[in-house]
């Protein structure tokens, strides 16, 4: 089965030309798969054609295995099915500029955050341009009966963006075809644990996402009591990568910090991480911690939150703490899979 869903228009008409179609007919095709259609659906082909695309080709490579809605701001969870029965989260966030989807790059992740609940049984494997652009195609579905699409995405779903780095170029390039979903890369940002090659060579690639950087500790001390990645890269490194980042693109850069009680959440550690980011294209994003039932770290306090928020404003820093949605529905990553998967097996059936 060849899936087509990760092809570009222009690749989808070379595709139907080389298998004796009419190039015109790729085209067609592609417009469908990014309105969310299978090949029944796709009704300007000839009923030949469909039958036989249907045994050797895949449009729509994702499904929703199953949703929570919100009852509190209308946050969506998907449990998002691949075709291999892998599975992997999205969630669908409510704003007042529009809609944002945050999407999975991988099943599982193999960077190993001692705080994340994707981690915990590794990297499983890297999802396609085309897997990826399916989450955002069914996200779209679910949405038509109430008129709206995805206007913004971003990569902070299960998996590390840029440890798959060719599959993610190659999507955020579909985003940029005319005759596709055609989001403007200013709505797409894409969170990464720190690999310094990979976002030098993401400055270079003439995509200009918002970089999102999941700091989580002022100093590499810290730093690498939670993540791995700390022992392969110095934040002097992963902030100079961001600087040039942030010049080349023009954009500035968010920085993640998942605030952890009696790690780095102190006033010493707001105060580092001031001075860390001190004159720099920034942005601080406070996350309080969500508590993974298999981790043993602790979240923090209101309290803590708004006094190391304080702490960066009076220094200049530009600063938010990240609104939590859908508290009532599995907040944290890969949490919905993960216990969707054990509830699976402890009544003995198989994903
Ligand atoms: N691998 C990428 C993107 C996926 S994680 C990255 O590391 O950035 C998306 C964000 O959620 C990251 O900032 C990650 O550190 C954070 N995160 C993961 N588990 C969390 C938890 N339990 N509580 C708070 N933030 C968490």
């Amino acid at each position: 089965m060849i899936e087509l869903t990760g092809m570009t228009c222009a690749e989808l008409t070379a595709w139907a030309k080389e298998n004796g179609y009419p190039s015109f007919r790729g085209k067609q095709i592609f417009r469908w798969i990014h309105h969310g259609a299978d090949f029944d659906e796709m009704t300007n082909l000839p009923l030949s054609m469909r039958e036989k695309l249907k045994e050797e080709a895949i449009a729509q490579p994702v499904s929703i295995r199953l949703h929570r809605t919100s009852r509190l701001d209308g946050t969506v969870k998907f449990l998002y099915a691949l075709q291999d029965g892998n599975c992997v989260e999205g969630v669908l966030m409510r704003y007042k500029y529009g809609i944002s989807l945050c999407i999975s790059t991988q099943v599982g992740c193999r960077m190993g955050c001692r705080f994340c609940a994707s981690t915990l049984d590794g990297l499983v494997r890297n999802l396609t341009a085309g897997e990826m652009l399916g989450e955002i195609l069914q996200a779209n579905l679910f949405l038509r009966d109430e008129k709206q699409t995805v206007s913004h995405v971003v990569l902070m779903g299960s998996g590390e963006p840029l440890d798959n780095y060719d599959n993610v170029i190659r999507f955020l390039r579909l985003m940029k075809e005319e005759e596709g979903i055609h989001l403007s890369l200013r709505n797409i940002s894409l969170s990464t644990c720190g690999i310094v090659p990979r976002m030098k060579q993401l400055a270079e690639e003439g995509l200009p996402v918002t970089l999102c950087v999941s700091l989580h500790a002022p100093n590499d001390e810290i730093r690498k009591v939670t993540m791995p990645i700390a022992n392969r890269y110095a934040i002097g490194d992963i902030l100079a990568a961001c600087d040039e980042y942030a010049e080349k693109t023009g954009r500035r850069i968010i920085f993640e910090y998942a605030l952890t009680d009696g790690l780095n959440a102190g006033e010493k550690e707001a105060e580092a991480l001031a001075a860390l980011l001190r004159g720099r294209l920034c942005h601080v994003n406070l996350i309080p911690l969500n508590e993974v039932k298999e981790r043993h770290l602790k979240g923090v306090t209101e309290d803590t939150v708004s006094r190391f928020m304080k702490t960066l404003e009076n220094r200049h820093i530009s600063v938010t703490r990240r609104r939590e949605m859908g508290d009532d529905i599995e907040g944290a990553c890969g949490q919905l899979r993960r216990k969707t998967l054990q509830s699976e097996a402890e009544e003995g059936v198989h994903a």
